[in-house]
Protein backbone atom coordinates (compact mmCIF):
# COMPACT_ATOMS: atom_id res chain seq x y z
CA UNK A 1 0.00 0.00 0.00
CA UNK A 2 1.52 3.45 -0.48
CA UNK A 3 0.11 7.20 -0.55
CA UNK A 4 -0.02 8.61 -4.24
CA UNK A 5 -0.64 12.64 -5.22
CA UNK A 6 -3.70 12.77 -7.86
CA UNK A 7 -5.64 15.18 -9.37
CA UNK A 8 -9.01 14.71 -10.21
CA UNK A 9 -12.57 15.61 -10.46
CA UNK A 10 -14.29 16.28 -6.92
CA UNK A 11 -17.85 14.76 -5.78
CA UNK A 12 -18.86 18.46 -6.56
CA UNK A 13 -17.36 17.91 -9.89
CA UNK A 14 -14.89 20.35 -9.16
CA UNK A 15 -11.22 19.97 -10.22
CA UNK A 16 -9.41 18.92 -7.28
CA UNK A 17 -5.39 19.35 -7.23
CA UNK A 18 -2.82 17.49 -4.93
CA UNK A 19 -5.09 15.36 -3.65
CA UNK A 20 -4.24 11.83 -1.32
CA UNK A 21 -5.40 8.35 -2.27
CA UNK A 22 -4.47 4.91 -1.04
CA UNK A 23 -3.48 2.61 -3.99
CA UNK A 24 -2.37 -1.42 -2.43
CA UNK A 25 0.50 -1.88 -5.22
CA UNK A 26 2.50 -0.35 -8.41
CA UNK A 27 2.31 -2.64 -11.69
CA UNK A 28 5.02 -5.22 -11.18
CA UNK A 29 5.10 -6.31 -14.91
CA UNK A 30 4.89 -3.96 -18.41
CA UNK A 31 1.54 -5.12 -20.21
CA UNK A 32 3.50 -4.68 -23.02
CA UNK A 33 7.09 -6.58 -22.92
CA UNK A 34 5.94 -8.66 -19.97
CA UNK A 35 9.31 -8.07 -18.20
CA UNK A 36 9.02 -7.94 -14.53
CA UNK A 37 9.80 -4.11 -13.68
CA UNK A 38 9.04 -1.46 -10.88
CA UNK A 39 8.15 0.82 -13.66
CA UNK A 40 9.38 4.66 -13.42
CA UNK A 41 6.00 6.82 -12.51
CA UNK A 42 6.00 9.35 -15.03
CA UNK A 43 3.23 12.35 -14.33
CA UNK A 44 0.86 12.40 -11.14
CA UNK A 45 -2.37 10.12 -11.28
CA UNK A 46 -6.16 11.08 -11.96
CA UNK A 47 -8.66 10.18 -9.91
CA UNK A 48 -12.82 10.49 -10.59
CA UNK A 49 -15.23 8.96 -8.07
CA UNK A 50 -14.81 4.93 -8.33
CA UNK A 51 -11.73 5.34 -10.50
CA UNK A 52 -8.13 6.25 -10.91
CA UNK A 53 -5.65 6.38 -13.12
CA UNK A 54 -1.66 6.02 -13.05
CA UNK A 55 0.80 6.64 -15.91
CA UNK A 56 3.60 4.71 -15.73
CA UNK A 57 6.67 4.10 -17.70
CA UNK A 58 8.68 0.65 -18.49
CA UNK A 59 12.03 1.19 -17.40
CA UNK A 60 13.46 -2.16 -19.47
CA UNK A 61 15.90 -0.71 -21.99
CA UNK A 62 14.67 -2.51 -24.63
CA UNK A 63 10.89 -1.39 -24.30
CA UNK A 64 10.85 1.68 -22.91
CA UNK A 65 6.73 2.09 -23.29
CA UNK A 66 4.34 3.91 -21.76
CA UNK A 67 1.02 2.59 -20.16
CA UNK A 68 -1.55 3.56 -17.60
CA UNK A 69 -2.47 1.42 -14.35
CA UNK A 70 -6.28 1.68 -13.72
CA UNK A 71 -7.34 1.58 -9.84
CA UNK A 72 -10.74 1.06 -8.93
CA UNK A 73 -12.06 1.94 -5.54
CA UNK A 74 -12.18 -0.81 -2.91
CA UNK A 75 -15.71 -1.11 -1.17
CA UNK A 76 -14.49 -1.69 2.02
CA UNK A 77 -12.09 0.16 4.55
CA UNK A 78 -8.78 -0.73 5.29
CA UNK A 79 -7.90 -1.77 9.09
CA UNK A 80 -6.63 1.30 9.57
CA UNK A 81 -10.20 2.46 8.05
CA UNK A 82 -8.92 4.27 5.26
CA UNK A 83 -10.20 4.04 1.26
CA UNK A 84 -8.45 2.30 -0.71
CA UNK A 85 -7.75 1.75 -4.46
CA UNK A 86 -6.88 -1.40 -6.50
CA UNK A 87 -4.50 -2.02 -8.99
CA UNK A 88 -7.05 -3.52 -11.66
CA UNK A 89 -6.19 -3.41 -15.09
CA UNK A 90 -2.80 -1.84 -17.15
CA UNK A 91 -3.43 -0.31 -21.04
CA UNK A 92 -2.20 -1.39 -23.56
CA UNK A 93 -1.60 -4.81 -23.48
CA UNK A 94 0.06 -6.28 -26.63
CA UNK A 95 -0.92 -9.82 -26.95
CA UNK A 96 0.92 -12.23 -25.60
CA UNK A 97 3.70 -14.30 -28.09
CA UNK A 98 3.23 -17.49 -26.23
CA UNK A 99 5.65 -20.07 -27.39
CA UNK A 100 3.65 -22.42 -29.71
CA UNK A 101 6.44 -25.07 -31.02
CA UNK A 102 7.05 -24.89 -34.64
CA UNK A 103 5.61 -28.75 -35.13
CA UNK A 104 2.59 -27.24 -33.57
CA UNK A 105 2.24 -24.50 -35.68
CA UNK A 106 2.96 -26.02 -38.68
CA UNK A 107 0.29 -28.21 -38.65
CA UNK A 108 -2.26 -25.85 -37.22
CA UNK A 109 -1.47 -21.74 -37.58
CA UNK A 110 -5.46 -21.15 -37.28
CA UNK A 111 -5.18 -23.42 -33.54
CA UNK A 112 -2.09 -20.74 -32.71
CA UNK A 113 -3.99 -17.67 -34.31
CA UNK A 114 -7.45 -18.13 -32.52
CA UNK A 115 -5.24 -19.11 -28.93
CA UNK A 116 -3.26 -16.30 -29.17
CA UNK A 117 -6.97 -14.33 -29.83
CA UNK A 118 -8.54 -15.87 -26.60
CA UNK A 119 -5.37 -14.95 -25.02
CA UNK A 120 -5.84 -11.19 -25.50
CA UNK A 121 -9.40 -11.30 -24.55
CA UNK A 122 -8.88 -13.16 -21.68
CA UNK A 123 -6.00 -10.74 -21.03
CA UNK A 124 -8.33 -7.91 -21.20
CA UNK A 125 -10.57 -8.99 -18.10
CA UNK A 126 -13.20 -11.01 -21.22
CA UNK A 127 -13.80 -14.44 -19.79
CA UNK A 128 -17.08 -14.49 -21.03
CA UNK A 129 -15.40 -14.71 -24.78
CA UNK A 130 -12.00 -16.06 -24.14
CA UNK A 131 -13.72 -19.38 -22.86
CA UNK A 132 -15.36 -20.25 -25.97
CA UNK A 133 -12.19 -18.65 -28.09
CA UNK A 134 -9.63 -21.33 -26.36
CA UNK A 135 -12.31 -24.10 -27.08
CA UNK A 136 -12.40 -23.11 -31.10
CA UNK A 137 -8.66 -23.06 -31.10
CA UNK A 138 -8.84 -26.77 -29.56
CA UNK A 139 -11.27 -28.09 -31.94
CA UNK A 140 -8.83 -26.47 -34.55
CA UNK A 141 -5.97 -27.86 -33.42
CA UNK A 142 -7.43 -31.74 -32.71
CA UNK A 143 -9.40 -31.15 -36.63
CA UNK A 144 -6.06 -30.32 -38.07
CA UNK A 145 -4.04 -32.95 -36.19
CA UNK A 146 -6.86 -35.97 -37.04
CA UNK A 147 -6.70 -34.70 -40.95
CA UNK A 148 -3.04 -34.73 -40.95
CA UNK A 149 -3.23 -38.53 -40.26
CA UNK A 150 -5.52 -39.69 -42.89
CA UNK A 151 -4.51 -39.95 -46.36
CA UNK A 152 -7.92 -40.98 -47.23
CA UNK A 153 -10.08 -37.38 -48.53
CA UNK A 154 -13.25 -39.07 -47.78
CA UNK A 155 -11.66 -39.29 -43.87
CA UNK A 156 -10.55 -35.84 -44.08
CA UNK A 157 -14.12 -34.71 -44.92
CA UNK A 158 -15.66 -36.38 -42.30
CA UNK A 159 -13.39 -34.89 -39.74
CA UNK A 160 -14.47 -31.58 -41.14
CA UNK A 161 -17.80 -32.32 -40.46
CA UNK A 162 -17.94 -34.41 -37.55
CA UNK A 163 -18.61 -32.41 -33.93
CA UNK A 164 -15.35 -32.39 -31.86
CA UNK A 165 -16.23 -35.30 -29.28
CA UNK A 166 -16.53 -37.49 -32.08
CA UNK A 167 -13.58 -36.62 -34.02
CA UNK A 168 -11.72 -37.52 -30.58
CA UNK A 169 -13.38 -40.80 -30.34
CA UNK A 170 -12.75 -42.07 -33.69
CA UNK A 171 -9.41 -40.72 -34.94
CA UNK A 172 -7.51 -40.10 -32.01
CA UNK A 173 -5.52 -43.06 -30.75
CA UNK A 174 -2.63 -43.64 -28.33
CA UNK A 175 -3.41 -44.44 -24.40
CA UNK A 176 -2.79 -40.68 -23.27
CA UNK A 177 -3.87 -38.16 -25.62
CA UNK A 178 -7.69 -39.21 -26.12
CA UNK A 179 -7.89 -39.33 -22.52
CA UNK A 180 -6.90 -35.75 -22.37
CA UNK A 181 -8.49 -34.41 -25.50
CA UNK A 182 -11.31 -35.97 -24.22
CA UNK A 183 -11.69 -34.19 -20.70
CA UNK A 184 -10.74 -30.66 -22.54
CA UNK A 185 -13.49 -30.71 -24.62
CA UNK A 186 -15.42 -31.49 -21.57
CA UNK A 187 -14.42 -28.30 -20.26
CA UNK A 188 -14.35 -26.42 -23.50
CA UNK A 189 -17.98 -27.21 -24.09
CA UNK A 190 -18.56 -25.96 -20.66
CA UNK A 191 -17.45 -22.51 -21.62
CA UNK A 192 -20.15 -22.27 -24.24
CA UNK A 193 -22.89 -24.06 -22.56
CA UNK A 194 -25.81 -21.79 -20.78
CA UNK A 195 -25.22 -24.33 -17.68
CA UNK A 196 -21.63 -25.68 -16.51
CA UNK A 197 -21.55 -29.15 -15.62
CA UNK A 198 -18.16 -29.25 -14.10
CA UNK A 199 -18.51 -27.02 -11.21
CA UNK A 200 -14.98 -26.07 -9.62
CA UNK A 201 -13.15 -26.52 -13.11
CA UNK A 202 -12.90 -23.16 -14.53
CA UNK A 203 -10.58 -21.51 -17.69
CA UNK A 204 -6.99 -22.55 -15.97
CA UNK A 205 -8.32 -25.91 -16.12
CA UNK A 206 -9.04 -25.75 -19.54
CA UNK A 207 -5.87 -24.26 -20.49
CA UNK A 208 -3.92 -26.72 -18.50
CA UNK A 209 -5.14 -29.59 -20.35
CA UNK A 210 -5.36 -28.22 -24.00
CA UNK A 211 -1.39 -27.36 -23.14
CA UNK A 212 -1.08 -30.79 -22.77
CA UNK A 213 -2.84 -31.94 -26.09
CA UNK A 214 -0.42 -29.46 -27.37
CA UNK A 215 2.54 -31.10 -25.54
CA UNK A 216 1.31 -34.78 -26.44
CA UNK A 217 0.71 -33.98 -29.94
CA UNK A 218 4.09 -32.48 -31.02
CA UNK A 219 5.65 -35.40 -29.10
CA UNK A 220 3.40 -37.88 -31.63
CA UNK A 221 4.91 -35.49 -34.39
CA UNK A 222 8.46 -35.67 -33.36
CA UNK A 223 8.52 -39.79 -32.87
CA UNK A 224 6.69 -39.74 -36.60
CA UNK A 225 9.77 -37.59 -38.31
CA UNK A 226 12.61 -39.92 -36.01
CA UNK A 227 12.96 -42.18 -38.23
CA UNK A 228 13.10 -40.61 -41.63
CA UNK A 229 15.46 -37.45 -40.13
CA UNK A 230 17.48 -40.47 -37.73
CA UNK A 231 17.42 -43.58 -39.80
CA UNK A 232 18.12 -46.56 -37.29
CA UNK A 233 21.97 -47.91 -38.92
CA UNK A 234 21.12 -51.28 -38.03
CA UNK A 235 18.05 -51.78 -40.63
CA UNK A 236 18.91 -53.04 -44.15
CA UNK A 237 17.89 -49.91 -46.06
CA UNK A 238 15.31 -50.79 -48.65
CA UNK A 239 16.13 -51.18 -51.95
ZN1 LIG B 1 8.18 -3.01 -21.18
Amino acid sequence: MRQIMVSGLGADGNRVGNFQLQIDKDPNECPICRTKVVPENVAPGFFKGEWAEMYYRCVNTGCMRSFIARYQLDQGLTPQGMRIYRLQSLFPVEPLEKAVSADILTLSPSFARIAAQARTAEEHGLDDVAGPGYRKAFEFLIKDYAISLQADDKAKEEIKKLQLGAVIEKYLTGDKLPIVSKRAAWLGNDETHYERRWIGKDLEDLKKLIEAVEYFIAMELLVKELPTEMPDPTTPAKS
